[in-house]
């Protein structure tokens, strides 16, 4: 579809940009209803790959409601790190290393049962989180198999993403502006929703 095309079933809200939004507390456990359960979550992944495998180093994600996880490998093999990651990436971690059993479990209990995953060009940064868990069928019950993407989102839009103000390449912060740069987009562009016999 054309972007002209696509403008004639978007309404621009024409508001500012501004991160305006607010973090309202959801509980999670017991008596909370299915459609608190779904959650909206951006998140991003520090990793080390060579072409054929993709080595987590450091993982942050932020839920709808502000709450926020973040945590590095103890598992990563950081010697194979490139000139670019050490150099990019190195001087922002914190030492705060878990292993990968243990992160598995903290981000299931982060995301609960029915999240749904955003990123920025995140496919390589999908891998890295689905293998916490082993393969793609042993993903936990309830959570999508793909991720969306707001960068595919956005192309053929004329929107462009703010500029990330926070140090780049620390996987919490590259989330948290994930998520604020889709507060934009969504501020800019109202998708008409999807009727729900039509999902
Ligand atoms: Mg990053």
């Amino acid at each position: 579809m054309s972007w002209g095309a696509k403008a004639m079933t978007l309404q621009s809200l024409g508001k500012d940009d501004s991160p305006s939004h607010t973090h309202a507390a959801v509980p999670l456990g017991e008596g909370v209803t299915p459609k608190e359960r779904h959650v909206r979550i951006w998140f991003d992944t520090e990793f080390i790959e060579d072409g054929k495998t993709i080595d987590l180093i450091s993982i942050g994600l932020i839920r709808e409601d502000g709450r926020t996880y973040y945590a590095e490998s103890a598992e990563c093999a950081l010697s194979k790190a490139c000139p670019w990651v050490e150099a990019n990436v190195f001087p922002h971690l914190t030492g705060e290393r878990k292993n990968k059993g243990r992160i598995a479990q903290d981000i299931r209990d982060f995301a609960g049962d029915d999240p749904e995953f955003w990123a920025w060009f995140g496919s390589y940064d999908w891998v890295s989180l689905c293998q916490l868990y082993g393969r793609m069928i042993d993903l936990p019950p309830g959570w999508p198999m793909f991720v969306r993407d707001l960068r595919q989102l956005a192309d053929g839009t004329p929107w462009r993403a703010r500029e990330q103000r926070t140090t780049k390449h620390h996987a919490l912060n590259d989330a948290v502006w994930t998520m604020e740069a889709h507060m934009d987009f969504e501020r800019h562009y109202l998708v008409e929703p999807v009727p729900s016999w039509a999902r």
